[in-house]
């Protein structure tokens, strides 16, 4: 299958979390990275992105998930206390670090109880293993995943990581400093061939000789390195904090000048590395014409410019949801959209302690739009039938569209009223004949005016 190995970005950044309206595009979280090879879900380092990461997962009875950690500095752990799986009973996390001083379990447990945090991780309800390994090991996750491993040039070390699967194979080299001269030969050879490589690029060669010996890249070095090893696609990744929306836009397209197809990591990108040029999309990439193309057919998204909905899928996230598993309960807290992009779903109803079902739904279509207008709880529960996936459009993006275009604001809120009058009117007919069957049932004597 062309879909069943891929990466999303859930935290971009080194260093230090840096969220604000210099890094909305790009994003503020630290490293985290989700890999999904089949069935298998590896987590690439636990830093803030780690946070949303869960939320995304939060329609689910616990997961089981592989955490490659490079190294143990905060902006690589720091989300592992807010991952919400990990509070699940049902979950199973395998945490994995290279040449870890004393052992990655007693890492994790001085840095995960009181006074740092409230629930120290043994209170934690998911089933923790750790496993350390040498840098240069080959690491045994399943069969069909090879995952190979090189040591770092990084203060207190790091791990460098090849993940192949099927035949294609994602690289992540975070964080490390490049040799004075020439290129590391032991990640050259781990890189060699590779179809994406995500590769520190904290600095870039005008601020790399004020930061020798901080145990980080630049993007230049990447770009030899890859071009060194005759991998494919780069993707520079832990930008400095500092790093603005503006420096990265430049960026990225300086960098797919010289080497097309390389480009900036951003928050919500999706990669695939079997696409031609890797970017197959996601609600955070702007440029997802498929995305762009099934939300364009729906009557709430009618009259809205590309550029809008780029917009607002670069504000949303992509939920996922195995079959019989819910998106959400009846009486549950409500303020997102959803728009189904695979499977089906059911739209369910209690009553009198019976669970009814009133529809069911494919791709393409939307539930959960009442939300976007009372905000008041789910007055139904919606059931995948099918391994589902939907774009979650929340009210908070939808409110920044406001700010930034009250006319397309306007025209969705028109579209909503719409669609929810033409529900209305059905209700209305398929009331008006269950009232008349009843009075018709009751004295059989009904006569028409
Ligand atoms: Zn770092
Ligand atoms: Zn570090």
């Amino acid at each position: 299958m062309a879909d069943d190995f891929y990466l999303r970005f859930w935290g971009v950044r080194g260093s230090c979390p840096c969220p604000g309206p210099d890094t909305l595009t790009y994003g503020g979280n630290t490293s985290c990275i989700e890999v999904r090879a089949g069935d298998h879900m590896l987590i690439l380092d636990a830093g803030t992105g780690l946070q949303p990461l869960g939320e995304s997962l939060r329609a689910r009875d616990g997961i089981e998930a592989d955490i490659l950690l490079s190294h143990i500095h905060y902006d690589h752990i720091l989300g592992l206390p807010f991952f919400r799986p990990a509070y699940h009973p049902q979950s199973h996390l395998r945490i994995w670090a290279g040449d870890c001083n004393g052992g990655i379990a007693v890492a994790m447990h001085r840095f995960v109880q009181p006074p740092f945090f409230p629930v120290p991780l043994q209170q934690m309800s998911a089933r923790f293993s750790f496993r350390d390994f040498s840098a240069g090991d080959e690491l045994k996750l399943a069969p069909e995943i090879r995952v190979r491993t090189v040591a770092l040039n990084h203060p207190d070390g790091a791990t460098g990581y090849r993940i192949d699967y099927d035949g294609r194979s994602i690289c992540y080299i975070t964080d490390t400093e490049h040799p004075d001269q020439g290129y590391d030969r032991d990640i050259a050879d781990l890189v060699r061939d590779a179809d994406i490589v995500v590769y520190d690029a904290t600095y870039n060669d005008e601020d790399y000789p004020a930061h020798v010996g901080w145990g980080h890249s630049t993007w230049e070095a990447g770009l030899a390195l890859c071009e060194q090893a005759n991998a494919r696609i780069l993707v520079v990744f832990h930008h400095a904090p500092e790093r603005t929306d503006a420096e990265l836009a430049v960026l990225d397209q300086e960098l797919d000048r010289r080497r097309p197809g390389s480009l900036v990591a951003r928050e919500g990108m999706v990669l695939n590395p079997e696409a031609p040029d890797a970017k197959v999309l996601n609600a955070g990439d702007a440029m997802s014409d498929a995305r762009l193309k099934l939300l364009q057919q729906m009557p709430i998204f009618g009259g809205i410019t590309d550029d809008v909905l780029a917009f607002l899928l670069a504000r949303s996230r992509i939920l996922t949801c195995n079959a019989g598993d819910y998106f959400f309960n009846e009486g549950d807290p409500a303020g997102e959209l959803y728009v189904l992009e695979k499977g089906r779903v059911e739209i369910l109803r209690n009553w009198q302690e019976q669970e009814y079902r009133i529809s069911t739904m494919a791709q393409g279509d939307c539930f959960g739009e009442m939300a976007l207008i009372d905000f008041c709880p789910r007055s139904a529960s919606v059931r995948a039938l099918e391994d589902c996936s939907a774009i979650e459009l929340s009210a908070s993006a939808l409110h920044e569209l406001y700010e930034k275009d009250p006319g397309q604001f306007t025209m969705i809120y028109m579209n909503l009223a719409r669609e929810l009058s033409r529900r209305l009117r059905e209700v209305n007919d398929l009331l008006f004949q269950a009232t008349i069957q009843v009075r018709r049932h009751e004295n059989d004597c009904i006569h028409p005016t």
